[in-house]
């Protein structure tokens, strides 16, 4: 098995902090794993300040190249094997099977990024030449394109340690834009984070790019996580976890002097629609997909579906929670994970009109391998409980009982932001349908119809993001292509010599992109006239 170095990984250095220790904790065994040490200020400091050094060179570094290093990456991944499966396995349990998978999702995203890179397609060049007789006042010659923002401090999630982990879709997307990436690895998975930043040290060395292109912080200290993003250095910030953590993530931001952007991409209750007729139709089969959804990964996935509307339909009811009763029942990710779960169901079995539906005699919440809890209430309670859309991360749903499809939309009205948002409804709901959509496109990033959220197509029209608290921007996407440009901003130069232009925006297109000239998209070259 490879050896693993109790280290963080700055600026090209594996160093052994001073901080206090702390362990992951094998799920499965609850055995305690091999100590890290916490990365303390001096060390936060070397990594933004490699990271701004090496980001005035790697910015300027052809996309042929950063392309190269972003496939390399990928390859060097791929190198560590399956001891890289084994030993990520023993931190967070998610099993081989799910691991391989999300391994292969996450080389597959790291390679769409360079390919995009490559073409340069990405950098939305747009050119208005100049008209020098225009009345009253000539037209200056304007281009424009996006160009990268600076050192990016990145969090990672415990529940992605591949896709939104070390080198998943935040990092990545990150360096493809030309930008530097200082990470706050994930305290339940150091082994996991030193491996990957093995791999993305070799291929620092194989493509020559400068240290500090990207950094690993270990540690598992708040004051760590705030160091990082106040460091005067740091220029943007990406995060993908918990609303508790974006939103402290945010509030540390906003206290900067000078303000950066904030890609937080949190917690969602992905809320799910059925109509009575549709259910009339097919209520078994639904039940047991939905069922199947819900605990898909122990229910820890940011679209796992924590809020399902009906219409009172005792049928689906009794299939639904025999599907969920009879899903095996699998580990949490890590113990506090698991003591959230457990906290979060109490907290809404504390409420009167919430019903455990499927509580056994004598039922214990185990917090590292739960049972799949359906709770259910009715529209007026919800209606009138904001608390009830707060998402239990973990096997566990509301089932929101309405009177008629006014109650659904009255439901629809009062939710907050999501990721995602499902309709599940019959042709001849039509009616339904033309007042729901409008409601829930502003609610959700993803709307999807007869289908269920988890299981997230990787590709560049997906849109991974929601209004707050889904996101700190919904406009922005965690997942696909388009998570480039969460860390690219536009520069437009004006009037400016050719020798000066960036290739992207030179006439002669030199790239053979697509840009918008005057108004047209084209791949032409500018005709001057
Ligand atoms: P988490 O506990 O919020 O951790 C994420 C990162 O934030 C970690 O590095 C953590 O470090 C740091 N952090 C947490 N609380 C902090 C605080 N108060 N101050 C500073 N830093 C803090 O999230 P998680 O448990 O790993 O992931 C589960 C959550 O992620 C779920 O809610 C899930 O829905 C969401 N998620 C969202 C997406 C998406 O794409 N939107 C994807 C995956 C997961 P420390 O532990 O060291 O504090």
């Amino acid at each position: 098995m490879t050896q693993v170095n109790q280290q963080s990984y700055i600026a090209g250095e594996w160093v052994s902090p001073t901080g206090p220790a702390f362990c992951a904790q094998n799920p499965v065994t609850s055995e305690l794993l091999s100590p890290f040490y916490n990365c303390q200020t001096q060390e936060v400091t070397t990594a933004t300040h490699a990271a701004w050094s090496a980001f005035l060179q790697f910015s300027r570094i052809s996309p042929i190249k950063r392309s190269e290093f972003l496939s390399t990456i990928a390859e060097e991944i791929q190198a560590l094997g399956d001891d890289l499966l084994t030993l990520c396995n023993e931190e967070c349990g998610l099993g081989i099977p799910r691991l391989t998978g999300e391994r292969a999702r996450t080389l597959n995203q790291i390679n769409a990024f360079a390919k995009i890179v490559k073409d340069s397609s990405w950098v939305q060049a747009s050119i208005d030449t100049a008209e020098p007789q225009r009345q009253p006042l000539p037209k200056p010659d304007l281009r424009k394109m996006l160009k990268p923002i600076g050192p990016i401090a990145v969090f990672g999630a415990s529940n992605f340690p591949f896709a939104f982990g070390a080198l998943g879709g935040d990092t990545i997307s990150a360096l493809a834009a030309g930008n530097t990436v200082v990470l706050k690895g994930h305290p339940t998975h150091p082994t996991t984070n030193a491996l990957l930043a093995r791999a993305i040290d070799k291929a620092i060395t194989k493509c020559g790019m400068p240290n500090g292109v990207f950094s690993l912080l270990q540690g598992n200290e708040i004051s760590l996580s705030e160091q990082l993003v106040t460091d005067p250095l740091i220029q943007g910030v990406g995060f993908t976890g918990s609303l508790q953590g974006g939103r402290a993530i945010m509030n540390a931001a906003a206290k900067r002097d000078t303000p950066i952007p904030v890609f937080a991409e949190m917690g969602s209750t992905n809320p799910m629609f059925f109509t009575h007729k549709v259910l009339q139709q097919d209520a078994n089969n639904l039940a047991t997909k939905l069922a199947a959804s819900v605990c898909m990964g122990t229910g820890q996935f940011c679209t796992s579906p924590g809020i399902i509307v009906i219409e009172k339909h005792p049928d689906f009811i009794e299939a639904f929670t025999q599907g969920l009763n009879s899903q095996p029942k699998t580990p949490m990710l890590n113990k506090n994970i698991g003591t959230a779960f457990v906290a979060g169901v109490k907290d809404f079995i504390a409420y009167n009109d919430v019903q455990w539906l499927n509580k056994k005699d004598n039922a214990l919440l185990e917090p590292l391998m739960p049972a799949s809890i359906l709770l259910s209430t009715s529209a007026t309670a919800f209606l009138n409980n904001e608390a009830m859309q707060n998402e239990i991360f973990g096997p566990a749903t509301l089932l929101v009982e309405c009177d008629n499809e006014q109650q659904m939309l009255a439901v629809a009205n009062v939710l907050k932001g999501n990721l995602t948002s499902s309709i599940h409804a019959t042709e001849q709901d039509q009616g339904l349908i033309a007042e729901l959509l409008p409601v829930l496109e502003q609610k959700a990033g993803r709307i999807i119809f007869n289908g269920f959220p988890t299981g997230v197509e990787v590709c560049g029209s997906q849109h991974h993001g929601g209004p707050y608290p889904a996101s700190s921007n919904g406009a922005s996407t965690s997942v696909g292509i388009d998570a480039i440009h969460r860390f690219a901003k536009f520069v437009a130069y004006q009037d400016t010599p050719a020798y000066l232009l960036p290739p992207e925006l030179a006439d002669e297109n030199p790239r053979k992109i697509v840009r918008r000239i005057n108004g047209c998209f084209t791949a032409s070259p500018v005709k001057q006239s």
